[in-house]
């Protein structure tokens, strides 16, 4: 490949106190925590819309956020608010009220107890109307492309935004692109996929219907077509195929994935209209960004293992808590996908998977923190990410408060101060 040198003087679309660059389930927490703890905070998403996965990917219900038996509800705080909001607007079924097996849950019932079926246009106003009410800068079609380093921290990031390359400035910096982009270009050791070498999870791309006669007996559509139930009867989600061997991180493997998607999603609705109950029914949307469900993951202070979820571990700095077993979709096609090992009851999430190696003012959050590929099958969930982005809010706003760096943020604090804000923090 041909190589090109470029140097342009940017514009910058100001200073702040925390920048989160992506706007998905992490992100979006991540943004409204730092803002309501008083810092100025930039979000900057690529798409037009908040949400990631939840919204561009249709992707849903959000997976438990209870413990892995359905018994309590482990994963609180803002991911409560928003669901408490979107089901004011009659957008969401409020996880109380959802069992497996059911419509709700596909029919599935390991791990599947206390899912929150949800609309994602409706969770695109309430994410929409948080973060202005938050005062967060938002900054949609916009895209980070680049940092500035000195000496191991970023000094300012390079985005491209409708009107051309600008630059933008912060004390803190969260990487919540669910590609762990920013650590990428700042200096952190990152993989991809598997860290024993094997291929990131497949890709699907979502789609919805509605018309479906669910009145009376609907069948389960065949494998691997899985139809979960939305809010509004008649409608459903459906996640179904799945591309392997995708690198979320190259535009023409991402190119060639999106195109084999859409193939897929005609194939799949086909199977749909041969099943009992949708016969009739009707293709309502399809994501416009297809799902990818592991791309890079980050070396971080500690590395979250099988075995800590396994065992329960209850760490000293614990952040999040989460309880959803690990999935882990056949890589290939050809290796054995589902739920492999068995979680605890309930496990938690150290503060420092979060705090990368390699540049000191950059915290990560979402399904790209320091994990076993495995492991991350489990807290990867929409709740968890959400978990994760709010705790590192909070963790962004003490460093700023202190004036020191997130890696040396007072873990008990940060404990304190989620609770403090709802969170579940054993
Ligand atoms: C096919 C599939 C099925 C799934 N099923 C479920 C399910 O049923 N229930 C469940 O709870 N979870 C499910 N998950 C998991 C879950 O959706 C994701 O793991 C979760 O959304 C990750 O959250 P995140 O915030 O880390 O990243 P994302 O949701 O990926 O959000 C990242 C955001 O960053 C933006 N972004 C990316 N790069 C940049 C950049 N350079 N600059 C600016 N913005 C950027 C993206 O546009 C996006 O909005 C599924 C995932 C997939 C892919």
């Amino acid at each position: 490949m041909s190589k090109v040198m470029y140097s342009k003087t940017l514009n910058s679309l100001g200073e702040y106190d925390v920048a989160v660059l992506g706007g998905g389930p992490a992100g979006v927490c991540a943004a409204i925590e730092a803002a309501r703890c008083g810092r100025r905070v930039l979000l900057v998403e690529a798409t037009g819309m908040l949400g990631g996965m939840a919204t561009a990917g249709l992707v849903g219900p959000f997976m438990t956020c209870y413990d892995r038996d359905g018994d309590e509800q482990v994963i609180k705080g803002l991911f409560d608010e928003i669901v408490d909001r979107v089901v004011e607007m009659s957008g969401a079924v409020s996880p109380d009220k959802t069992d497996s097996p059911s419509r709700w849950t596909s029919y599935i019932k390991k791990y599947h107890r206390r899912v929150t079926p949800f609309d994602s246009f409706i969770l695109q106003l309430v994410l929409d109307r948080m973060v202005k009410e938050a005062g967060v800068h938002t900054f949609l079609y916009t895209r980070y492309v680049d940092s500035i380093c000195t000496d191991g921290k970023i000094d300012s990031i390079v985005l491209a935004a409708p009107q051309g390359l600008v630059a933008a400035r912060a004390g803190v910096y969260i990487d919540c692109t669910g590609n762990a982009d920013v650590a990428a270009a700042s200096g952190v050791p990152t993989w991809k996929g598997s860290e024993k070498g094997y291929p990131p999870q497949p890709a699907t791309l979502f789609f919805e219907v509605d018309n479906v006669n669910d009145r009376n007996y609907i069948a389960r559509p065949p494998r691997p077509v899985k139809a979960y139930q939305k809010p509004l009867a008649g409608s459903y989600k459906v996640n179904h195929d799945r591309v392997y061997g995708v690198d979320a991180t190259d535009a023409l493997s991402m190119t060639e994935a999106h195109m084999k998607g859409r193939e897929q999603v005609l194939e799949s609705y086909e199977k749909l209209l041969a099943t009992p109950g949708f016969g009739n029914c009707r293709i309502t949307q399809i994501a416009p960004v297809i799902g990818v469900r592991e791309s890079r993951h980050i070396q971080g202070l500690y590395m979250l293992t099988v075995k800590d979820l396994g065992e329960g571990r209850i760490f000293e700095d614990a952040i999040a808590c989460c309880g959803y077993g690990m999935d882990v979709h056949s890589r290939d096609g050809k290796m054995s996908g589902g739920f492999h090992g068995e979680v605890a009851k309930v496990y938690t999430i150290p503060y420092r998977c979060m705090v990368p190696v390699g540049c000191s003012n950059l915290l990560v959050a979402g399904k790209t923190i320091c994990a076993e590929s495995q492991a991350a099958g489990s807290f990867r969930i929409m709740p968890g990410c959400m978990a994760l982005g709010q705790a590192a809010g909070a963790a962004a706003a003490l460093a700023c408060e202190g004036g020191i760096l997130p890696g040396q943020v007072d873990t008990a604090r940060l404990r304190e101060l989620l609770k403090k804000h709802g969170a579940y923090i054993i």
